[in-house]
């Protein structure tokens, strides 16, 4: 199941918060918000949905090359 992550202000590293939901959950799903604290920072981050995204397991990454990000 995939896991909700966010991006780290501060490191711009992926942090998980501890949520994980089937996508099609994810995509209706209305959350209840909480700070995240952040193993790279050591800070707190606040998150709401707009800024979460679900980790996409490596098997299903699409295997041609795509636009860098
Ligand atoms: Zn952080």
């Amino acid at each position: 199941m995939p896991e909700i992550l966010i991006r780290c202000p501060v490191t711009g590293k992926d942090v998980s918060t501890g949520v994980a939901l089937p996508a099609e959950v994810f995509l209706v799903a209305d959350f209840e918000t909480y700070p995240v604290h952040c193993p790279h920072c050591g800070l707190e981050h606040p998150w709401d949905k707009g800024a979460a995204y679900l980790q996409v397991p490596p098997e299903r990454e699409p295997s041609r090359p795509g636009p860098a990000r």
